[in-house]
C-alpha cells in the first residue's frame, strides 16, 4: 500500500474561517477530501481579526508562542493557534498564524470603507510565508508536501529553494503551487524585495514589469504547478490576455503545470440537504424550487409570476466578472421578460450602477450589496437561471452550485465556465446551460434571450434543469488528481 502523504495546505482564506471568494471554498473542502482519501492534511492560514472563536474554539499552542519571524530589518513575533474543521467523518487540523498588528483587522486584504488594499500587504504575507517555515521547525512536523495557493503563499517555494536549501529539516519537502487567479499577483514596489530578506540573485526572478511580483516567484520555484481547470491551464500559457505577462514562464513550465477542475462541497451545496434554504428539493420535487423562488422574491421585494424567469448573480463586483458588459446591456435586459437579483460586494462603480438600476426597475431588479452566505444559498435555490458574464474565469464555482440547484447557468465560454457547462440544444432537451463566445453586449443578450425563450417550454426546461442536477462535481475525482501530483513529486 502506498504510504500516507503528509500535506500542509496553505491558503490566505479558508471556509468557514475567512472568505472573500472561491479560494475559501476550495481551501475548506479540498483538504477534507484529500484526508478522506487516506492522506494526512493540515491547513494553515493567517489569524484575521474577523476570526473569533467560530467555528470551533481556537487554542493557543503553548510551544508555538513568540516565534521570531524576520521581515526586513525587524524581527516580528508569531503566535500559533489551533482549531479544526469538522467534516462528517473527519477532523482536519487548522493552524492560524497570529500577529496582532498585521492581521487583527476587519478586512482580509482591503480597508472595509475605502476598499483600498492595506499598505502593508507585502509585509503581511512575507510574514505569513516565512512564519509557516519557522513554525513547522518549532513544531517538528515535516510535511512531504507544502501545497501553496495563490500569491499570498507564493514565497514559500522561493524560501525553500534559497534561504532554507541547506536546511535538513526541509530536505525532503516538495512544493505544489496552485493558481486560483493569475490576475492577482501580489505586486509591490521595488523596496519590498529587501523586506523578503531573500538573496540578491533572486531579485530578477521576483521582478516583473519593474515591480516585485510574488506570484512569479511561485511559478518559477514551486516543484509543480496546478490551476483550477484544464481550459484555464491552456489559456494562461497561450496569451498575454490570460497570462498577464507571465505566459512565457508558464509555457516553459508546461510539463509541470496541471489543470485540475475544482469540485463542490456537497455537504454545503446540495438542495436536498441544504439547511439554509426555505424548501429543500431534488430532481423529483422541483415544485419545491418554485416555493424557494416565491420566498426569495418576497425577501428581495419583487413580485412573483411563474411565467417570468428569475436570473440570479452572486459575485465579487470586480471587472473580471464582466459587470461592464452587464452594465451596457442592463436597459435591454430589463425590456425582456425576466427579473434579476444581484448579491455582491466590490468596486464602488458597480455599487452605484446597480443601486441606480434597482431604483429605475423596482419590479424587475433587486440588489443586496453585501456578503451574505445565507442569501447566496437562497439565490441558488430560488433562481431559474444564473448569469456569469466573466471576462475570464479560472474555474468558477457558482455555475457548479447552480447546476446542482437546477438553476440553469448562462455563461461566457471561458476557462472553467466553458469546461463545466454543456451548451443547451432546446430542440433535443440536451445540455446544461447557455454559453456565448465573445464578451460583447450583443452576444450576452442573445444568450439570455435564448434562455428566456427556452424557459417558455417548461417540460423541456425541467429536463435541462435535471441534466445539470444529475452531473457529478464532487471533490473526489479532483482530490485524487492532486494526490497523483503529490506522488509524482515524491517518487
Ligand atoms: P471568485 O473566487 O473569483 O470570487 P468563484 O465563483 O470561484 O469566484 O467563487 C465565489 C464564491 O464566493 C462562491 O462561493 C460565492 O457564492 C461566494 N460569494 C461571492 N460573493 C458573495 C457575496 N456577496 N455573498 C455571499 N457569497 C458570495
Amino acid at each position: 500500500m502506498a504510504r500516507t502523504i503528509q500535506v500542509l495546505f496553505l491558503s490566505s482564506e479558508v471556509e468557514p474561517f475567512a472568505k472573500t471568494g472561491g479560494l475559501a471554498d476550495v481551501s475548506g473542502a479540498l483538504p477534507h477530501t484529500i484526508y478522506n482519501l487516506g492522506q494526512e492534511v493540515r491547513i494553515m492560514l493567517p489569524r484575521y481579526g474577523s476570526i473569533k472563536n467560530s467555528p470551533s474554539r481556537l487554542h493557543d499552542m503553548i510551544r508555538l508562542q513568540g516565534i521570531d519571524i524576520p521581515v526586513g530589518d525587524k524581527v516580528l513575533k508569531g503566535n500559533v493557534k489551533s482549531s479544526f474543521i469538522l467534516g462528517t467523518f473527519t477532523k482536519v487540523q487548522v493552524y492560524l498564524l497570529d500577529n496582532h498588528d498585521l492581521f487583527a483587522r476587519p478586512g482580509l486584504y482591503v480597508h472595509q470603507e475605502t476598499k483600498k488594499a492595506y499598505a502593508d500587504n507585502d509585509v503581511r504575507y512575507i510574514f505569513f510565508c516565512r512564519g509557516v517555515l519557522e513554525m513547522l521547525k518549532k513544531m517538528g512536523w515535516q510535511p512531504d508536501i507544502i501545497h501553496c495557493n495563490d500569491w499570498h503563499t507564493a514565497l514559500v517555494p522561493v524560501y525553500l529553494k534559497t534561504l532554507y536549501k541547506d536546511d535538513k529539516f526541509y530536505k525532503k519537502t516538495k512544493t505544489v503551487f496552485t493558481i486560483h487567479n493569475l490576475a492577482y499577483q501580489g505586486d509591490f514596489p521595488k523596496p519590498t524585495f529587501a523586506k523578503t530578506l531573500l538573496p540578491a540573485e533572486v531579485e530578477e526572478d521576483l521582478t516583473h514589469n519593474g515591480k516585485v511580483n510574488f506570484m512569479k516567484g511561485g511559478l518559477l520555484y514551486a516543484d509543480a504547478l496546478t490551476t483550477v481547470s484544464a481550459r484555464y491551464a491552456e489559456e494562461i500559457r497561450a496569451t498575454e490576455e490570460f497570462g498577464y505577462g507571465l505566459q512565457d514562464i508558464l509555457q516553459k513550465r508546461k510539463s509541470k503545470l496541471f489543470g485540475i477542475t475544482n469540485g463542490i462541497d456537497v455537504t454545503v451545496w446540495n438542495p436536498a440537504t441544504d439547511e439554509l434554504i426555505p424548501h429543500k428539493f431534488d430532481t423529483k420535487s422541483l415544485d419545491s424550487k418554485v416555493e424557494n423562488k416565491k420566498t426569495l422574491l418576497a425577501r428581495m421585494g419583487l413580485p412573483f409570476n411563474p411565467k417570468v424567469p428569475l436570473i440570479g448573480i452572486i459575485s465579487r463586483l470586480a471587472d473580471q466578472k464582466g459587470f461592464d458588459i452587464l452594465g451596457e446591456t442592463l436597459d435591454a435586459l430589463m425590456k425582456m421578460n425576466l427579473q434579476l437579483v444581484i448579491l455582491g460586494v466590490g468596486e464602488k462603480k458597480y455599487h452605484t450602477l446597480f443601486e441606480k438600476a434597482a431604483k429605475k426597475y423596482p419590479t424587475k431588479f433587486a440588489i443586496a450589496l453585501r456578503f451574505d452566505a445565507e442569501l447566496a444559498h437562497w439565490i441558488e435555490a430560488g433562481s431559474d437561471m444564473f448569469l456569469m458574464p466573466s471576462h475570464y474565469e479560472p474555474c468558477g464555482l457558482n455555475q457548479l452550485y447552480s447546476l446542482k440547484y437546477g438553476t440553469v447557468p448562462i455563461v461566457r465560454a471561458t476557462g472553467g465556465l466553458d469546461e463545466t457547462v454543456d451548451q443547451v440544444v432546446p430542440s433535443k432537451g440536451s445540455g446544461t446551460g447557455f454559453k456565448y463566445e465573445k464578451n460583447e453586449p450583443r452576444e450576452l443578450l442573445a444568450a439570455v434571450h435564448a434562455a428566456v425563450k427556452a424557459f417558455e417550454d417548461q417540460p423541456t426546461w425541467r429536463k435541462i434543469m435535471k441534466n445539470g442536477m444529475n452531473k457529478d462535481f464532487s471533490w473526489e475525482a479532483s482530490a485524487t488528481k492532486y494526490i497523483n501530483v503529490y506522488r509524482k513529486l515524491l517518487s
